[in-house]
């Protein structure tokens, strides 16, 4: 059968199942029947992309598959192929959210099945940063279990984020492999339609950061096919309904690798690729994906896929935990004259001498020079060991400066790691990121117990109070200049976030120092230098020359942009925010919600929810994506009145910053326990009843003018 033939068919069978399975489910629930996958503001993410309608229930569901049929045109053109793949792809995605209804759960980990919006706006910075390269689709089975395993390890050693559908889930699972979202590998589901979760993925990353609106279905092509960098790798035998899907993943810009001999090739788009140990590269190559590589001399595998793995007490070789004993981590500028470039010392045991599960101790210094290195950026590589040393396989790493906790599991520990091997990542990294600064680099790694409490005690400690003062000296007023950051842009094409001391980027991940030290890096890279000469007003954080900035790096669809006003011009929204506030317009606050946050807020709205109501780099009086720590800064809504507006936030954000926010309402404001009177969902999840709430405590927001 030709390919044409073959996608019809494909389609045909995949279109007769969702016409069944609709048909069923109204039989048994009835056409009202609410549909939708949880945790998303787009219901049924695909179709609503591809037609800009939201499907609510499944009398609307079976009115949208009447109108996939449309899209299912049998002339032997490349265009109705590939639409016809697009259909085939919306039937697999309807298949799949009925699965979902009446608030069922189909998938038990380590399956995913679906996605949710937060798990994809969490990959917004690594796939900006190019710590995720692309996105390998695999389906079905590959030849040996061996072969599977070895093509999963090798995307996920270049970073890249795989997704597994149908028999090759239970090879690695067999073979021992942990999967998971949190090490980038995620099982989508036996079933070959599951891999429409992967395409609801790239196309709510169009409608998150790309602000393509709905039902511009060139648009969205054009946009994943320049921005996602996906890709298919299917193993033989392809089955008439995987071969129509391949035919919607090259529309979207998917290349298809396969090691099918039997279909029919397509230059650049189906490609033949017999030997499955060359998928890796062939696929790299038919997407036209460049990695960042660094080449580490350790025994295990160094890759951001690594960041998320947790490693649990029983799997532990043995761990450094700061909050119970003397740890510390830090970075010293020094004369050239002191390094031995590459010198990586260990003083005290190696983890060979220490028993099996126990608690020890650790400092270690990474020493720079440079002729270009400014003690500024100690804090800025400092704050980089986190994802450093998180993304050594087998390594776990949590928190910062003197209260770190490193574990080493067992099997990394029986595959040869070491002490010194963390000396091996750390000096290698900030060598080659921070290549422009750093000349020289040695490491001194201390794990005598005596001469770390020492060192933390009288090295560390006293380093760390001396930034802190210098921290608090930064503020808007206090430095020159600010500094853009265009990152998100690879996704949102005309956000431009200005970053200053008091506000970090949205995406939490970078600070004015942060910014400061990119500049000096590349001096033509995302952050370059914006004056803040000609006040325009204050209050509101406007400025002429940071509107010409902001004009220029979005090219020109941002003319105006405020830094302390959520109501007028307020800054734009990439995508990858870590929390969004918005207005609450009974208590004449604002609500905030982080990602992390799965419940309801009192604006009837969830996380998700709120969050597609601002992105795509556009300016949205009301709604702001903004960084955690931006919560408890002095230019948080300063034009409107400040922090004395936050009315709610999620309990465990409110824990998390409650002691800044305090402190900062006490010294503006001269109010004592601020977050007392701050509503959470345990308070409140309705406007009505948080209104009471905030009466009772006299919450100040009732008292200011109306921000609309
Ligand atoms: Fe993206 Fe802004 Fe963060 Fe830069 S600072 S990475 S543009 S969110
Ligand atoms: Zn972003």
């Amino acid at each position: 059968m030709i390919l044409f033939d073959r996608v019809f068919a494909g389609n045909d069978e995949t279109y007769a199942r969702a016409a069944a399975g609709i048909d069923a489910a109204i039989e048994k629930y009835g056409p009202d029947m609410a549909v939708s996958f949880p945790s998303t503001a787009y219901c049924i993410p695909c179709y609503y992309a591809v037609t800009g309608v939201k499907v609510t229930n499944l009398g609307e569901l079976k009115e949208a598959l009447a109108n996939v049929k449309t899209m299912m045109t049998r002339n032997k053109r490349l265009h109705d192929v590939f639409m016809s793949g697009i259909a085939s792809a919306l039937c697999a995605e309807f298949i799949e959210v009925l699965k979902y209804l009446d608030g069922a759960e189909p998938y038990a980990d380590p399956i995913q099945g679906h996605f949710t919006d937060a798990q994809i706006r969490e990959l917004g910075v690594p796939l900006v940063t190019g710590d995720i390269p692309g996105v390998a689709v695999i389906i079905g089975k590959a030849p040996t279990a061996e072969d599977a395993v070895a093509l999963v390890k090798s995307y996920q050693s270049q970073g890249i984020f795989v997704t597994l559908t149908g028999e090759c889930i239970d090879q690695v699972l067999e073979a021992g492999m942990k999967i998971g979202f949190n090490v980038r590998v995620s099982a989508l589901g036996h079933e070959m339609c599951t891999a429409a979760h992967v395409v609801s993925v790239a196309l709510r990353a169009a409608l998150i950061f790309g602000n393509i609106e709905p039902g511009d279905l060139e648009g969205l092509k054009k946009y994943t096919m320049d921005r996602v960098f996906a890709f298919v790798n299917a193993f033989a035998p392809l089955t008439n309904e995987v071969v129509s899907y391949g035919g919607g993943a090259i529309a979207y810009g998917f290349p298809v690798v396969t090691n099918d001999t039997e279909i029919e090739r397509v230059p650049k788009s189906l490609i033949c690729q017999t030997d499955v140990s060359k998928f890796n590269a062939t696929s790299l190559e038919a997407r036209d994906i460049k990695l960042k590589i660094t080449t580490i001399d350790i025994p295990v595998a160094f890759a951001s896929a690594f960041e998320g793995e947790i490693i649990r007490k029983k799997d532990m070789q043995v761990e450094f935990d700061g909050s119970r004993v003397d740890c510390f981590e830090l970075v010293q500028t020094k004369e050239a004259s002191e390094i031995e470039d590459h010198k990586i010392e260990v003083i005290g045991p190696e983890v060979d001498e220490m028993p099996v599960g126990s608690k020890q101790q650790i400092g270690y210094i990474v020493e720079v020079a440079g002729k270009n290195m400014q003690s500024d950026f100690e804090s800025v590589f400092e704050r980089k060991f986190h994802s450093y040393i998180n993304c050594i396989e087998g390594v776990m790493h949590t928190g910062q400066r003197d209260m770190i906790r490193v574990r080493i599991s067992k099997d990394s520990y029986e595959a040869g790691f070491r002490i010194k091997h963390i000396g091996e990542v750390l000096y290698a990294k900030i060598k080659s990121d921070f290549d422009a600064v750093v000349d020289k680099c040695q490491v001194k790694i201390v794990t005598d117990p005596a001469l770390a409490s020492e060192m933390r005690h009288n090295l560390a400690i006293p380093a760390f109070d001396k930034r802190d003062e210098r921290l608090k000296t930064l503020t808007d007023e206090s430095v020159p200049v600010y500094y853009s950051c265009i990152l998100c842009q690879a996704f949102s094409p005309s956000h431009v976030c200005v970053v200053t001391p008091e506000r970090l980027g949205l995406c939490g991940a970078v600070s004015w120092l942060d910014a400061k030290a990119t500049n000096e890096l590349e001096p033509n890279g995302p952050c370059q230098i914006i004056t803040k000469e000609r006040v325009i007003d204050e209050n509101l954080g406007l400025y002429e020359d940071v509107n010409e900035a902001v004009a220029k790096y979005s090219q020109g669809a941002l003319e105006q942009v405020t830094l302390y006003s959520i109501m007028q011009d307020p800054m734009t929204s990439c995508g990858c925010f870590e929390c969004i506030c918005g207005i609450e317009p009974f208590s004449n606050g604002v609500i905030i919600a982080n990602r992390e946050y799965a419940g309801m807020t009192p604006l009837g709205m969830t996380f998700p929810e709120l969050a597609s109501m601002t992105g795509g780099g556009v300016q949205t009086p009301g709604f702001m994506g903004h960084g955690k720590h931006f919560i408890a800064s002095k230019k948080f809504m300063k034009a409107e009145g400040g922090i004395q507006r936050i009315v709610w936030m999620p309990k465990d954000l409110k824990d998390t910053v409650a002691e800044r926010v305090n402190e900062t309402a006490k010294e503006l404001y001269g109010i004592d326990n601020f977050c007392d009177m701050i509503g959470d969902e345990t308070i409140a999840e309705d406007p009505e009843t948080l209104l009471e709430f905030l009466t009772e405590k006299g919450h100040p927001a009732l008292g200011l003018e109306p921000m609309m």
